[in-house]
């Protein structure tokens, strides 16, 4: 079959029939359509996603295919550079209606140009929407017509904007190509896997893929979604909905999650239940914010989002920073959370800023250090919320936590992990210590750590720093750094309440 103007979908980081405005709107076009997805092997830095991602990839673009397929369709894969592939697709289907849901990586936003300029100079029809987002960033403004920097503003607007319109039912049938020999290269061929077999943990933690994105939904809805705000700190017990990765290849649509947590909370009578769902609602909307920042603010993912700090003088030291990859720094919180990062791909949130705090404040370490480990190591490695996450804890983003706001890597894990379950499962060498000892095993009595057949420095390792040094160390650099500023930026104290404090 041919046909003189089929539609073309690009997708990119939105790999769903449901809820999938770019996708429905080409269904509805009615004409043949090319569901596309190009990789982009020649990507450098963030733009080549990090190996556990990729990992996550290989397996959504399987499942999505054969989802396609069942729904009449296929996916065409093309390696190369994306705005040269739809090119040459335009000379074999030079009338293409091309589709795509708006992406806010600074790499999406590039293809997007490139884009816009090939449709201009070939006269073809494109039609952009928002899929990724809950609202389109760009409408989002302060009344000064400036991005938003500080998250509550940015929430009571988003709040205001938001339509309680029911997401877009999944597509169940979509027309065929527009040629049987339209050329597709393997999956395969993209080697996005790993050569050698590490993945095997991440392996049994993940199901990639719409259907894996609809059970951790449901699974999460049913019972953990009702005492989110109580236990969503606790790294130690399965009470976060672990949706990061699914939203972040865009397996589910933020509007849909909305959606059904929504109508989830009407269902429920229960106030404290009600206050949970708000509490994960306002997640959400923290990703929405990270996303709305990255588009507004690219540079961020290199640079801090107050330019100031980038004169902090953080230390250029690699040995300290491998201890914190391999998860042995002698904090169990802190080798637990690194060596589920390393075992799953995923690390709970409390223990994410307990880490990141660790490299940045404890060891002096550049945050964009722990953000680039991250991007390697994580399934759900998202360049908006990682460097919204990267930036906050290391006090030069917004909203950021002050930089004087140091975490304890000893009292967090005791108030967090207070029976030490979550250390004893990802530091086994610790799991015979009693309880009031997990989080400081150097404090421990020698006939208590004899009995746990502890010895540390051998079996363990002894704290690679003395948390107190380290705080007044990092205190003290602060101080420095802030007394040569000869006169502070207004963007760095007036914006940055909690900076403006000091
Ligand atoms: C240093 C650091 C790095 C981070 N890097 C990433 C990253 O690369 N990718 C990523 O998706 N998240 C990142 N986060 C945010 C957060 O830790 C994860 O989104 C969360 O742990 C994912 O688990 P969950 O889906 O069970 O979260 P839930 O608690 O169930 O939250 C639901 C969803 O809300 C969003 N969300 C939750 N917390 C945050 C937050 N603090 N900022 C932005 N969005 C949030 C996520 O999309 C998450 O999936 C980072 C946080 C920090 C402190």
């Amino acid at each position: 079959m041919t046909s003189s103007s089929p539609s073309i979908v690009l997708f990119q980081t939105d790999l769903r029939l449901a809820d999938n405005p770019a996708l429905s709107a080409a269904v509805r076009r009615g004409q043949p359509l090319i569901c596309l997805y190009v990789w982009d092997p020649k990507a450098t830095g963030y733009g080549m996603p990090g190996a556990a991602s990729r990992w996550w990839l290989h397996h959504s673009l399987q499942s999505f295919s054969d989802h396609l397929q069942a729904a009449g369709n296929d996916l065409t894969i093309r390696i190369g550079k994306t705005v040269e592939v739809l090119s040459h697709l335009l000379r074999d289907f030079p009338k293409s209606h091309i589709f795509w849901n708006q992406s806010c990586e600074p790499d999406g936003q590039e293809i997007e140009r490139d884009l816009l300029t090939l449709l201009e100079a070939e006269k073809v029809e494109g039609h952009r929407f928002y899929g990724n987002t809950l609202v389109a960033p760009s409408t989002i403004l302060t009344q000064t017509h400036n991005p938003y920097r500080v998250f509550t503003p940015f929430w009571k607007r988003l709040q205001a904007m938001l339509r309680s319109s029911p997401p877009l039912p999944a597509v169940r049938k979509i027309p065929p190509q527009p040629s049987a020999s339209l050329k597709s290269v393997p999956l395969d061929s993209l080697q996005l896997l790993p050569t050698i077999h590490w993945t095997q943990g991440i392996h049994k933690s993940w199901t990639p893929g719409e259907k894996g994105a609809q059970t951790a939904l449901r699974k999460f809805l049913r019972a953990p979604a009702k005492v989110y705000a109580m236990d969503r700190d606790r790294p130690d017990l399965p009470h976060t909905s672990r949706m990061s990765p699914h939203l972040h290849f865009g397996e589910m649509s933020p509007g849909k999650l909305w959606n059904a947590v929504q109508q989830a909370k009407q269902k429920n009578r229960k106030a404290q239940d009600k206050k949970s769902y708000d509490a994960y609602l306002r997640q959400i909307a923290w990703r929405e914010f990270a996303q709305y920042l990255l588009f507004h603010f690219p540079y961020t993912v290199h640079e801090p989002l107050y330019t100031d700090y980038q004169a902090f003088p953080w230390r250029n030291e690699t040995d300290s920073l491998r201890t914190w990859q391999q998860g042995l720094t002698g904090f169990p919180i802190v080798d637990a959370g690194m060596r589920e990062l390393w075992h799953t791909g995923w690390m709970h949130n409390r223990v994410r800023m307990i880490t990141a705090s660790f490299l940045t404040k404890d060891l002096l370490l550049p945050w964009q250090k722990g953000a680039t480990w991250f991007w390697d190591t994580l399934v759900d490695a998202d360049l908006a919320n990682n460097t919204l996450g990267w930036q906050w804890v290391a006090g030069c983003g917004a909203d950021a936590s002050p930089f004087f706001r140091i975490f304890n890597p000893i009292t967090q894990g005791i108030k967090f992990d207070p029976d030490g379950r979550y250390v004893r499962k990802w530091v086994p060498e610790l799991a015979d210590l009693p309880s009031p000892w997990i989080h400081h095993p150097w404090e421990t009595p020698p006939l208590v750590l004899a009995e746990a057949n502890i010895s540390l420095g051998e079996t363990y390792p002894q704290p690679m720093i003395a948390h107190a040094a380290a705080r007044n160390r990092a205190l003290l650099a602060y101080r420095q750094f802030k007394k040569g500023k000869s006169s502070p930026s207004s963007s760095f104290s007036k914006e940055q309440g909690t900076m403006a404090c000091l």
